[in-house]
């Protein structure tokens, strides 16, 4: 593909004001209409749900639970009812437009604590889409079910969309560029586990789970040890009979309780499942279980993109892309945005939108098609020599920083604030340290203090 590049590029045009199709009205799509339009463009953003907010728009009953635990939901968020923030609020809102309960306007509902429940961050989401006027943006209820290039050069996309309920032909419309903000917590990624169809027990996956009452008297395997595997672990211990954690980066012998629980314990990842309902770990135990919860992530997918989007996606790497948004052969008439993980994601929706519009407005420079493939080059380099597999692409533990730090430095804005990196990891400090409390017990206020001294002259 990449050979191809130099003669399949089309022309590129950016220009101070262009139609722009935004897919998505969660985190990224918000920010992304408001950077395009103070840019000078002229986003239209197409939302499948009634709201905007994307995965922070908890859904109680998920579509997906009854018939398929494992499927997808495609319209419904991952969110658990008794999830509260993992991050700081201070750290996860946009750069200037502090999370803070006066930005997100108090009132009754208000729920002031430093790592809210997640209704106070759609409130915020709310809050945010209100200050700067984006709901006259979004079309609602719209799905866009199909993207495609435009013949004779030039870098448009005409864009296939349906209003939900209703019959008929659906629109298809042309636009400028198209930038992809429709996120990837709803495409469940499941663990292969061999012999589970002859196992008789139910399985399901994170994206599907709510609440732990269903789960009384359950012996119930996780498997996984993300931030979603960690809470509902300690959810489900509260009712549960037995709650087993099966991690696959603990050693094969690993068989442990859990500190503080008489009904918890780690293991190795799981070897196999049989038929009598048992489930065999890597250290030769077994446990009989009633429930095999899949907390092991999701997948990228762009239904609406066809082969002209010039990306694929191969073990949930997306590729070919300059910096994680712009694929190489049709850059910049497509974008990306929100692809990293484990990041503070809001904040660096917010530099990526301000990158991609003003590189569209032709006010930010791309470099060269060949020296984009030369940087991408170097970070596949990178990634192997790092030993990490293909799927680790887009995981930026050890760089959001300076990725964006650089994207700031792209749009000449000043990088971000030394007390949000600072903060970022006394709170990783502290949830290691205190894995039970780190939401209610913290050491570092005085990062707190200097974040609403920078924040006031937001407020
Ligand atoms: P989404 O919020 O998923 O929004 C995508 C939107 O696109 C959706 O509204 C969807 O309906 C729409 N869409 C998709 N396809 C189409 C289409 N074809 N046509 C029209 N519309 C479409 N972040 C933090 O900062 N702190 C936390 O503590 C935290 N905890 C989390 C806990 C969980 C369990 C999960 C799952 C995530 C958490 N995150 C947290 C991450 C954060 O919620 C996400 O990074 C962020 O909400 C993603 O925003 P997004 O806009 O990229 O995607």
């Amino acid at each position: 593909r990449l050979s191809r590049l130099a003669t399949a590029l089309p022309p590129t045009m950016p220009s101070p004001s262009l139609r722009l199709a935004v897919v998505g009205a969660g985190a990224a799509g918000l920010v992304a209409a408001r950077e395009l339009r103070r840019e000078g463009h002229a986003p239209v953003v197409f939302e499948r749900a009634a709201a905007v907010g994307g995965t922070c728009l908890y859904d109680a009953a998920p579509a997906a639970s009854s018939a398929d635990p494992l499927a997808s939901g495609a319209a419904h968020s991952s969110l658990y009812a008794s999830l509260r923030t993992n991050l700081p609020r201070e750290v996860m809102g946009f750069l200037d437009f502090p999370f803070v309960a006066t930005a997100v306007g108090g009132g009754a509902d208000e729920d002031p604590r430093r790592f809210p429940g997640h209704e106070e961050v759609l409130r915020y989401l709310e809050a945010f889409a209100r200050r700067f006027d984006l709901y006259g943006l979004v079309r609602f209820e719209t799905e866009v079910v199909r993207v495609r290039r435009e013949d004779g050069g030039g870098g448009r996309w005409a864009v296939t969309s349906r209003k939900l309920g209703e019959k008929g032909k659906p629109d298809e419309e042309v636009y400028d560029a198209i930038v992809v903000c429709n996120g990837h917590y709803t495409e469940p990624r499941v663990a292969h586990i061999p012999g589970v169809d002859s196992w008789p027990g139910k399985q399901m996956h994170s994206h599907n789970y709510r609440i732990s009452e269903p789960f009384h008297d359950q012996v119930v395997i996780i498997i996984g040890a993300s931030a979603s595997a960690v809470d509902i672990s300690r959810d489900l211990a509260g009712v549960a009979k037995e709650v087993h954690i099966a991690d696959r980066s603990a050693p094969a012998c690993t068989c442990k309780r859990q500190p503080g629980y008489d009904n918890m314990w780690l293991h190795s990842m799981i070897d196999h499942a049989q038929e009598d309902g048992s489930v065999v770990f890597r250290d030769g135990s077994s446990i009989k279980a009633d429930v095999i919860m899949h907390c092991t992530g999701y997948l990228y997918d762009f239904p609406f993109l066809g082969d002209d989007s010039a990306i694929t996606v191969d073990d949930n790497c997306v590729d070919p892309l300059y910096k994680h948004v712009f694929p190489l052969e049709v850059a910049p008439h497509l974008s990306f945005i929100g692809l990293p993980w484990k990041v503070i994601p809001f904040p660096l929706f917010e530099l990526q939108s301000k990158w991609v519009a003003g590189v569209l407005s032709g006010r930010v420079k791309l470099p060269s098609r060949e020296e984009m493939m030369e940087d991408m080059k170097a970070f596949y380099l990178k990634l192997e020599a790092r030993g990490w597999p293909k799927r680790y692409a887009h995981n930026f533990a050890d760089y959001q920083f300076e990725y964006d730090d650089w994207l700031a430095e792209q749009c000449d804005h000043p990088p971000v604030e030394k007390w949000r990196k600072l903060m970022y990891a006394a709170n990783s400090v502290n949830k290691a340290a205190r894995p039970e409390s780190y939401r209610d017990e913290w050491d570092d206020d005085h990062l707190v203090a200097e974040a609403k001294e920078d924040f006031k002259k937001y407020l």
